[in-house]
């Protein structure tokens, strides 16, 4: 089976499926039916929680405070500044800011959405004080290709914990140079839109294997994820479909099963791009 916690490089551990929040907050209307969603996700052991600053202007973070009220010590609390703000003061800031819409006094990971204007030695040196006032439990990126990595690697302390990169079925691309070299420094894969969002779900190859198995093509794009020892964090705001979900933790795919897919999904023979959306 696979696993459902992981070690980071600074020794806490991480729930191995995640729970994503893009396009959350966004009516007030859905929003009964999101809290709903994360919470059944919490239930079912799904405690990772990815959010951003960024989402619905702040309104994911809401969002998510309602869903982790009264149990926030289960949690584990995802989320993201805007390169925009990532400056030394901005991202403290940020931070701030985020605290208060989320009702909570910590968060455990705290990522740089993507790269943008400010210096990594600014940002990493804001995101080394949140860590040092015991504000945040580790740090990581966003959308950081390997050359973005090696950069990093010069200012981190060794204490990037945490990629977030676009990574599905058909988008394999970082298998070719990036996933190795964050491998070897135990740095995790959080992997977003591993759905595609939907887009994978309508693949015919991908719905052949998933009957065979009698799952859905969902579990078994969500159980592919998880045996390339990533972290998936789909979206959803069904209580139907995260219970769905949550059951890849009990898929284990066979080596015949994984060839199929190479064969349909085919891993990279080259250099590619990091994809993002
Ligand atoms: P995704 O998780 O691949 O797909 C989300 C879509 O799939 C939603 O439309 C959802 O609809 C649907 N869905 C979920 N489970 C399903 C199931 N079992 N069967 C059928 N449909 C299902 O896409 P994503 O939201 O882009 O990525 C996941 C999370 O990653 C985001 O929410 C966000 O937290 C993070 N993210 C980060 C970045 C970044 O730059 N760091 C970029 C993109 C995403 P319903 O809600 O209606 O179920």
């Amino acid at each position: 089976m696979p696993s459902h916690v992981i070690t980071l490089p600074n020794g806490i551990t991480m729930p191995t499926l995640g729970q994503g929040t893009w396009f959350m907050g966004e009516s007030s209307m859905a929003k009964k039916d999101e809290v709903a969603a994360l919470q059944r996700g919490i239930d079912l052991g799904m405690t990772l929680i990815d959010t951003a600053e960024m989402y619905a202007s702040g309104g994911a973070e809401k969002v998510t405070g309602e869903a982790i009220a009264g149990r926030r010590d289960k949690v584990f609390l995802v989320s993201k500044v805007l390169p925009g703000n990532a400056s030394r003061r901005g991202t403290i800031a940020a931070f701030e800011r985020s605290l208060k819409r989320m009702n909570t006094d910590y968060i455990d990971l705290y990522l740089l959405h993507w790269r943008g204007g400010y210096g990594l030695d600014e940002t990493f040196e804001a995101m080394e004080r949140l860590l040092a006032d015991g504000k945040i439990r580790a740090y990581g990126v966003s959308n950081f290709d390997l050359d973005d990595m090696q950069e990093a690697a010069q200012y981190d302390n060794g204490n990037i914990c945490v990629n977030q990169v676009l990574y599905n079925l058909a988008s394999r691309g970082i298998e070719w140079d990036l996933m190795p070299w964050m491998q070897k420094r135990n740095i995790a894969v959080m992997a977003y839109s591993p759905l595609y969002q939907t887009r994978l779900l309508k693949s015919p190859g991908l719905k052949r294997v998933a009957q065979e198995l009698s799952i859905t093509p969902a579990q078994l794009a969500l159980a592919w994820l998880l045996h390339q020892g990533t972290v998936p964090i789909p979206k959803t705001s069904s209580v139907k479909r995260v219970e769905e979900n949550r059951k890849a933790w009990d898929i284990v795919l066979d080596t015949q099963v994984l060839a199929e897919l190479d064969g349909i999904f085919p891993p990279p023979d080259h250099k590619m791009p990091l994809d993002v959306l």
